[in-house]
C-alpha cells in the first residue's frame, strides 16, 4: 500500500483527522511541496515556495482536471447524477505539511464537487464506496443507515513489494528498468481479470510514483460483497510470506492451474530481460543465494554455489543455464519421483516468485476501502495520477508523466505562442499539453464504460414497456 494512504475508517466519528507525520522515506526525496521552486518559470519571487506549489495545484485544478468526464464515472451515466455519484464517499487531504483529512464528503452534482475541489485545492483525494446514504448527512443518519453497497473492485501493485531483489533503484526512486516489474504485473493480473472472471473494464492508473492501481469498473465487479473480494483477491495471491519468507511460491507439478500456466507463458517472455539482465538477480552471492533457497535439494545448491563463486565474472543469464540444466539432470537421476516433479516444478516457482503480481490484498478484500483517485496530484513528486493505456503499459514512462509544473509552463507557452488560434480553435486546456493522451484515453474509458449501462438501461426499459 503507497505510504500515503489512509487506511479504511469505518465507525470513525472524525470527520477531520490529523494523519501520520511524514514518513522517513519521503524525507529523503525531493519534496515537490517544500522545494521546487526552480521549476517555476513566472514571477518566482511572487510566491513563497509552498505557496508556489499550491498555485500550481490551483492552477490544475483550475484548468486541466476532467470533471465532467470523472463524474459521469463515478456516477455510471453521463444523463443525470444519481445515487452512484451523490452517495459515493470522497475524502480530501488538505493541502500542507500535516495530514489532514477531511472524510465523509459527498456532492449532488458536478459543480458542487468542482466548486469544493477549487475550494479546499486538496493535495489529494481518495475515493471511496458508495453507500446507502449521503455520506456528507452522516451526523444526521444512524450509523446503520450508512452502509456501503457498491464499489469499484481495485487492486494496488506497490513497488515497495519487490525492494528485496530490486538493484537498480530502491525505496521511493524508480526507473525505466524496475517499471517493467510493474508492467508485467500488469499484464498477468489484466489477463486474469479478464479471462478467469471476464471483466472487461479495467482502468490502470499511476499512482504518482512508484505504484499503480487497478479500478476494474463493471458493474458485476462494484457489487461484489467483501467476502468475495476476498475470494478474488485469495486466487490471485500466488506469492505467499514477505522478505523472510525465502520460497514464497509452492506449485504441484501434476495440478498446475490455468491460471499459473498462462501467468508463467507471460513471464517466459520478460524474465530474461527483467530479472537478469536488468535487474542481475544472478550477479552476486547475496543475490543469488535468494534464488537458491527456493531449489529443494541440497546438491543442487551447493553445486551451483561453487560453480558461480569460482567463476565471479560470469553473467545473470549463463549461471541461470547451469540451473536449469542442474535442476534438468538432478530431475532425471533421482530415483525419487516426488523429488523429480519437485525439481522439475522449481524453474516456474522461482519465475512466478520474481514476476508474479505482489497485490497488497488488503486493498482489494473491503469495499469500505479509500483509494487515491485518478487525476489526483502526487503530493511528494507532483505527478499527476494518469491512466495508463494497458497495452503500453511497457512503454509507459513515470520519469515523463506530466506534474503540475510542466503543465503549467505548457500551458503558459501555447497561451504565448497561439493567442489568435486559441480563440478559433476553442481547445480545451489540456489538450494544449501532454496531459492529453492521458485524458482522451480517459474519456473513450469511460465512454465505453457508459455504453454498456446505456444499453442495459435501453433493454430494461424494453422489458418494461413489454408488460
Ligand atoms: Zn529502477
Amino acid at each position: 500500500m503507497d505510504i500515503d494512504e489512509p487506511e479504511i475508517h469505518e465507525n470513525s466519528d472524525e470527520d477531520m483527522a490529523v494523519g501520520p507525520s511524514s514518513n522517513k522515506k519521503d524525507d529523503k526525496e525531493h519534496n515537490f511541496w517544500k522545494n521546487n521552486s526552480n521549476e517555476i518559470k513566472a514571477n518566482p519571487e511572487r510566491f513563497g515556495i509552498e505557496e508556489s506549489s499550491m498555485e500550481l495545484l490551483r492552477v490544475f485544478y483550475n484548468r486541466f482536471f476532467p470533471y465532467k468526464t470523472y463524474c459521469y464515472w463515478l456516477n455510471y451515466n453521463n444523463i443525470e447524477m444519481n445515487k452512484s455519484f451523490q452517495n459515493r464517499e470522497f475524502n480530501f487531504v488538505k493541502p500542507g505539511n500535516e495530514e489532514v483529512y477531511i472524510r465523509y464528503l459527498s456532492f449532488d452534482t458536478i459543480e458542487e464537487f468542482k466548486n469544493e475541489v477549487l475550494r479546499v485545492c486538496p493535495k489529494k483525494i481518495d475515493i471511496g464506496a458508495v453507500f446507502t446514504a449521503k455520506p456528507k448527512e452522516k451526523k444526521s443518519l444512524k450509523l446503520s443507515a450508512l452502509k456501503p453497497v457498491e464499489k469499484e473492485l481495485v487492486f494496488d501493485i506497490d513497488m515497495d513489494d519487490y525492494d528485496e531483489f530490486r538493484t537498480c533503484c530502491s525505496g521511493a526512486t524508480i526507473c525505466e528498468k524496475c517499471w517493467q516489474l510493474i508492467a508485467v504485473a500488469i499484464k498477468i493480473l489484466s489477463a486474469a481479470l479478464r479471462e478467469d472472471f471476464g471483466f472487461k473494464h479495467l482502468l490502470w492508473v499511476y499512482s504518482g510514483r512508484r505504484g499503480v492501481h487497478c479500478w476494474v469498473c463493471d458493474e458485476r465487479a462494484r457489487k461484489l460483497n467483501d467476502d468475495e473480494r476476498k475470494s478474488i483477491a485469495s486466487y490471485l495471491g500466488v506469492i505467499k510470506g514477505g522478505a523472510q519468507q525465502t520460497k514464497k511460491v509452492h506449485l504441484y507439478k501434476n495440478s498446475i492451474h490455468p491460471s499459473i500456466n498462462r501467468a508463467h507463458k507471460i513471464i517466459e517472455k520478460y524474465f530474461e530481460q527483467v530479472i537478469l539482465e536488468d535487474q542481475e538477480v544472478l550477479k552476486d552471492k547475496q543475490e543469488w543465494t535468494k534464488v537458491l533457497d527456493c531449489i529443494p535439494d541440497d546438491n543442487v545448491r551447493h553445486r551451483l554455489n561453487d560453480n558461480w563463486s569460482d567463476n565471479p565474472s560470469k553473467h545473470s543469464i549463463e549461471k541461470w543455464d547451469n540451473l536449469l540444466e542442474e535442476l534438468n539432470s538432478s530431475a532425471k537421476t533421482t530415483k525419487n519421483q516426488k523429488k523429480a516433479d519437485s525439481l522439475q516444478i522449481c524453474k516456474i516457482e522461482i519465475m512466478l516468485q520474481y514476476l508474479y503480481p505482489r497485490l497488497d490484498e488488503a486493498v482489494s478484500t473491503k469495499m469500505n476501502h479509500l483509494l487515491k483517485s485518478p487525476f489526483c496530484v502526487h503530493p511528494i513528486t507532483g505527478r499527476v495520477c494518469v491512466p495508463i493505456i494497458l497495452e503500453e503499459c511497457e512503454n509507459f514512462n513515470p520519469m515523463t508523466v506530466p506534474t503540475i509544473s510542466s503543465l503549467y509552463n505548457e500551458i503558459n507557452d501555447y497561451d504565448r505562442r497561439n493567442v489568435k488560434n486559441d480563440r478559433e480553435r476553442n481547445l480545451h486546456d489540456y489538450e494544449k499539453t501532454s496531459l492529453r493522451p492521458y485524458i482522451k484515453y480517459f474519456e473513450k474509458f469511460i465512454q465505453n464504460v457508459l455504453k454498456e449501462t446505456l444499453a442495459k438501461n435501453r433493454a430494461l426499459n424494453q422489458t418494461s414497456m413489454e408488460f
